[in-house]
């Protein structure tokens, strides 16, 4: 049986979709097989609204720091579920709500889409992942192909003026001067910038 919520840390996680047009070199996805117990994040369809909202009911909202967007795919994949969803969290109220997104819902969708987070999404946390186009286009492989790095940008600073807080993910895995570079970005974009270990 697969989960469409599960929890991590003092989170709760919605695992909406395993669609996603990139392929990042290091996406678990890619290593389906070897998933073990994380199999279960395996969907073996895209619930409806209706199915994760019906989810929500076995878990007491006011016991978490968050609901998370965030699976084995892209939640922008499914954004209609998503902001469905989202409406609904914000009819319960008390809880926070973040979406995890690799920014590429615009490219996705062929429209603007962070005017349609306005008053649903509390957070949006971007990947950017490397410190130049070409980088994401090789790490990423993005099926947009290199416009995808700038989409990716403008998303994420679309989003500052419709979500109250907005960030960049890094993993510290890329080289140090990257990651400077990452901050530079980062900074003239006026986006805070987080810098994950590893195995966060
Ligand atoms: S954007 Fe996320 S889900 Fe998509 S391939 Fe990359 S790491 Fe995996």
């Amino acid at each position: 049986m697969e989960d469409i919520l599960y929890v991590y840390g003092d989170s709760l996680y919605v695992n909406l979709t395993n669609k996603c047009p990139c392929r990042c070199t290091f996406c678990i996805r890619s290593q389906k097989e070897g998933l073990g117990t994380a199999e279960s994040l395996w969907l073996d369809h895209d619930p409806t609204a209706e199915e994760v909202i019906a989810a929500f009911g076995d878990y007491d909202l006011s016991a978490y720091q968050e609901v998370i967007f965030c699976g084995y795919g892209e939640p922008m994949c499914a954004l209609d579920t998503l902001l469905a969803v989202c409406r609904y969290l914000r009819g319960v109220g008390g809880v926070k709500i973040r979406v995890n997104t690799n920014g590429l819902g615009d490219l996705i969708h062929g429209k603007p889409t962070a005017p349609l987070l306005e008053g649903l999404v509390d957070t949006v946390s971007v990947s950017l992942n490397t410190s130049d186009a070409e980088k994401y286009n090789a790490v990423c492989r993005p099926s947009f192909g290199p416009a995808a790095y700038d989409a990716m940008l403008q998303f994420a600073v679309d989003c500052k003026r419709y979500v109250p807080a907005v960030k960049f993910s890094i993993v510290d895995v890329i080289p140090p001067d990257e990651i400077e570079i990452c901050k530079q970005t980062a900074a003239r974009l006026g986006i805070p910038l987080r810098i994950r270990h590893f195995s966060d």
